[in-house]
Order: C-alpha cells, then structure tokens, then sequence
C-alpha cells in the first residue's frame, strides 16, 4: 500500500502536537510540516522572556532537530503556504511549488491584532507573536537604549511582556482600555490588588486609557508618545500594542473550509471537508469553543494529528481555568463568578493586602461555582479545581 502523505501547515503547538501523534499512529507516513516561522518550533507563551534577555531565544526551541530527523517529520521552515487547493489535493507554496496530500491539517494559529491607531507605524512602534518580533523588540531596546515603553493593553501577554521589559531595565506604562485591569476575569478588589502589586514593582498602570495617537518627531519620526482619547499625554519612546490576537483564516477562507470567526471544526477536528482538519488558535469548535490557549492548542493538535493518520480520537470541550504566572504572583479566576451575592450565591473571601493576596471562593446553595486566587494558591488551586468538578 501507498504511504499515506500528511501535510501540516504551521509549527505552533497545534502543528508539532499533529506531527508526533499522527507518526505514533502511522510508522509509515511522510509527514511534513511548513512553517513561515524561520525558527526552530518554540514555546510561544514565553517569548516574551527574550526581552529581558535575549540568550533566552535559543532555550526557548520545543525540541532539538534532531528530535523531528527521529521521527522522521519533515519539517520546512521559513516557507509560506500561499494556496490550498481542495480539487486537486495538493497546496502551493511562495515559491510555487506544488506540494500534494492525503491529509491536510491546518494550524496557522494566530496573529497579534493591530488597532487603526494613528501613528502605530512610526519607528519604535511593535507588536508580539513570534520569537522574531521579540527578538526586534529585544534588540531594540538594547541597541537603541530605550528608556520607557508604553504597552496597549493589559491582559495576559501584555502583563507578561511588562514584566521582562520592565526587567530590561525599562520603565513600563501599562495603558488598559477597560476601568480596571482583567475586567472579565476579576472582581474590583481583586483588579485592585492585582494593579497595586504591579505598581509596588515600579511598573505604571493606567486604566480607562484610550489611545488616539502615537506621537513622534515631525510626521514619521520615531516614538515620543501616546495622546489618549481623553487629551492625557504618555510620554515613551517605544509602543507594544497587546490588544488580543486575529486568528490566520485566509488559506481556509480561499479553499472554501466553513468559518465562523474562525475554521469551524468538529471535536474530531474534522473541517467542513473531507480529508481536512484544523487545530489550535485557527479553529473553533462546534457552537464557537475557542480560548487562544496553548494547552488547547496541543490537545487539539493531538486528536487532529491521530486522526489524520486514521484514529478515531475527540478532543473534550472543558472550560480552562484563566492563569497568569507573571510579576512573581499568580493570578487564577475559574467557574461561575457573580458580581454581587444573592440568588443563592455566597462569598468567603480572605486577604491579605500587604501581600496582595486575595482568595475569593463562591458558592451557590453551598456548592462551590467558582473561585479567584491571587499569590501563593498553588495547593488549594488543585483542590478548588478538584471541588469545582465533584
Ligand atoms: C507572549 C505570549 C504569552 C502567552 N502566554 C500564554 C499562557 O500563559 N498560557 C497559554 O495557554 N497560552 C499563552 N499564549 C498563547 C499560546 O502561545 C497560543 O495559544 C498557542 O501558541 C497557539 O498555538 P497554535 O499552534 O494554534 O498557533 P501559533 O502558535 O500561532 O502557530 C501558528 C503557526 O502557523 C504558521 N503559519 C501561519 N500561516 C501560515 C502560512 N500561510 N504558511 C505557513 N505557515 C503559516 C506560523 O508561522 C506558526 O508557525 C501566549 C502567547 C504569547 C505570544
């Protein structure tokens, strides 16, 4: 029998994940994986650390090379798929050279979103996705010797990316749309606290902050500032916008694949056609799954991968907890959180504000729906989990 031919596109978690489990399942398959990433495929969740240290780039590599040679998955990198063509079964690369498959998995993740923000394309302005716009983002600092970085958004990778330039020996703005910091994922006082740890740092934040324009020397010269919305001026001289991710639909949108706001895709990460499959950031699943996180993206990778090599695997929809690891704390929010008490709902609440830590557990007729930890929680994370599944 013919070997079966299983093409990746892209080497994010979701696509290395499709390429290891689709060898387990199939010794015999040539599986290929093109990526335009230059790099080796890397821990995307802590790119961010090279800008406090630019050695960190090359510890951040998922698996030497060696480790695909002995698995015998091909990987391309550097190379940009431009085209899938259903009909006749093959894709088309930037080089135009015609590649053709059996199986097709498609894992072109995510992109950094970048607001129409006047001003965002003068010199020192920059956005955070692949190790490569870290690296530029890293090397800037030093060889420029930026001294002070105005970061668009406060979320998870924003407050990440803070906290290693900050690190870099750069003073950090944190300019937050929203009146308080992780508005979805925390209560008042918990933003609270969460936002008087970061400043105990000497890192400044500003909430409600609603960025008009990036300011700088004549029209295109370099960054000097951002005026908000509300006429406050922030000086810096270096711009990261942080504000959520676009997920790379336009391969699957041109090939005719069903897409909601992403690549639609069943829990066996089958697309609307036949022989295709799309995991991580790119897809969601079913009534619109989707949550930009990396432990998904993997486990959607594997079902993805085991499939395409004639599996019968699903991946289980389970609502993930929210976790930053970042500013030497933890924050955690997970479960069913009402704003107020009443309707059957209880609150318990510890803190300790010297530290900044807060626990906030909620229950709803006795029964615990769902919890928020800020700092050391790591034993009682397991167990609250474990309460919130019983
Ligand atoms: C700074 C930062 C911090 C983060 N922190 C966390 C965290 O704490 N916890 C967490 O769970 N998640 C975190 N994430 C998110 C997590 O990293 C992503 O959810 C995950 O990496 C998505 O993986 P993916 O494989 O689906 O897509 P991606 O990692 O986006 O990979 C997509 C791949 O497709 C390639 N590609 C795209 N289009 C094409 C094309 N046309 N041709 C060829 N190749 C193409 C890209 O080059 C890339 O290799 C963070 C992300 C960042 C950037």
């Amino acid at each position: 029998m013919e070997k079966k031919k299983i093409v990746i596109i892209g080497s994010g978690a979701a696509g290395v994940a499709a390429a290891e489990e689709a060898r387990k399942n199939d010794s015999e398959a040539d599986i290929v994986i093109y990526s335009a990433d230059p790099d080796l495929p890397f821990y995307r969740l802590r790119v961010a650390e090279v800008l406090r240290d630019p050695e960190a780039a090359e510890k951040l590599y998922l698996h030497p090379a060696k480790w695909y040679e002995e698995r015998s998955i091909r990987l391309v990198p550097d190379t940009h798929v431009d085209k899938i063509d259903y009909d006749a079964k093959n894709i088309k690369l930037e080089n135009n050279e015609t590649v053709a498959w059996d199986r097709l998995i498609v894992t072109t993740g995510s992109r950094s979103f970048v607001l129409p923000l006047k001003g965002f394309d003068r010199d020192n302005c920059f956005t955070l996705w692949s190790l490569q716009d870290a690296k530029k983002l890293s090397r800037a600092i030093r060889e420029k010797g930026l001294k002070t970085c105005a970061i668009i958004g406060g979320g998870l990778l924003g407050l990440e990316a803070a906290w290693q330039i900050h690190q870099a020996g750069v003073q950090v703005k944190i300019l937050e749309f929203a009146p308080i910091l992780l508005q979805r994922q925390l209560d008042p006082r918990g933003s609270d606290l969460v936002q008087k740890h970061i400043e105990s740092l000497g890192i400044e934040v500003i909430t409600g902050a609603d960025s008009a324009e990036v300011i700088g020397e004549g029209e295109t010269g370099p960054v000097q500032g951002i005026i908000l919305k509300d006429g406050r001026r922030i000086d810096c001289d270096c711009v990261l916008m942080s504000v959520g991710v676009m997920a790379n639909t336009d391969l699957a949108v041109d090939a005719g694949l069903e897409i909601g706001r992403r690549i639609k895709v069943d829990e066996g990460m089958n697309t609307s056609l036949k022989d295709v499959y799309a995991a991580g950031d790119v897809c969601e699943v079913d009534d619109g799954f989707w949550f930009g996180l990396w432990s998904i993206s993997m486990a959607q990778g594997k079902v993805a991968g085991a499939n395409a090599a004639g599996a019968n695997k699903s991946f289980v929809k389970e609502t993930p907890p929210y976790i930053v690891n970042t500013m030497n704390t933890r924050i955690v929010s997970q479960g069913i959180l009402p704003q107020e008490e009443g309707e059957g709902y209880s609150f318990e609440i510890t803190e300790d504000p010297e530290r900044y830590s807060y626990k906030k557990l909620v229950y709803k007729d006795g029964k615990l729906t769902g919890f928020i930890l800020l700092g050391d929680y790591a034993k009682e994370m397991v167990a609250l989990q474990q309460q919130l599944k019983d």
